[in-house]
């Protein structure tokens, strides 16, 4: 436990890197659908990215989720993405946002993604229209829904409406 303090838009951040980077859960696995792996390939091309998300111990693939969706129906068309990584550590004042290295980066205290994080944590989410840049034939319009599947959150999700 070594927590590090940083500042970004006047808002004081406290996080524990290396307990950020050790993390490792079902629900961080990396992803390979296609909207995914191009999500992942199009933060891999951006090396000042890579580098202030791993200054707060994020691997880039390591996204608790990742919300894809085309923006038109046709194979040119940008897909809007957002990933989310979970830090432990605070965020010492109200939630904000960033547009920084060609993405929009939310820090936010809470988030709809499915984890079993516990103690103190917040959200860092990386937000952008990215271009579809994967070697392969694009399947349009497969939407992602990988953390439900996996994590059986729809079954939960059902049971807390079947309870009510
Ligand atoms: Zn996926």
């Amino acid at each position: 436990m070594s927590l590090q303090s940083t500042e970004i838009n006047s808002v004081r951040i406290s996080f524990d890197k290396d307990k950020t980077k050790e993390y490792r859960t079902n629900y961080n696995n990396p992803c390979d659908c296609q909207d995914c792996r191009n999500y992942y390939k199009n933060i891999e091309s951006n090396g000042a990215l890579l580098e202030f998300l791993s200054d707060f111990g994020i691997d880039y693939k390591r996204t608790e989720e990742v919300f894809s969706w085309d923006l038109e129906n046709n194979s040119n068309s940008l897909i809007h993405s957002e990933g989310y990584y979970g830090v432990f550590g605070k965020i010492e004042g109200d939630e904000f946002s960033i547009e920084k290295f060609g993405t929009k980066i939310i820090f936010a205290k809470g988030a709809n993604v499915p984890s079993d994080r516990t103690g103190d944590y917040f959200w860092i989410c990386v937000e952008a229209d990215f271009p579809y840049i994967l070697d392969e034939e694009r399947e349009l319009q497969k939407n992602c829904f990988r953390q439900s599947e996996k994590s059986g959150f729809v079954e939960k999700v059902k049971a807390i409406f079947i309870k009510k």
